[in-house]
């Protein structure tokens, strides 16, 4: 699995970092950190998950 994210136009809702607090983390700003841009697959439902409830629909999951 492989993530990619728009930082740009992060909103800072941190809602990826309540799903998925293994991948995601916030920097100061509150702008999304990504801890682990490539986790394993058994993080796969969290990682999708946060992709979904994203509010700016920045989150991408190969
Ligand atoms: S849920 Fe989306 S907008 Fe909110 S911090 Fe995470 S990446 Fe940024």
């Amino acid at each position: 699995m492989k993530i990619t994210f728009d930082e740009e136009k992060c909103c800072g809702a941190g809602q990826c970092v309540l799903v998925a607090p293994e991948v995601f983390d916030q920097d100061d700003d509150g702008i999304v950190v990504l801890l682990n841009p490539s986790p394993s697959d058994d993080l796969r439902e969290a990682v999708e998950e946060a992709a979904a409830v994203c509010p700016a629909n920045v989150i991408h999951v190969e």
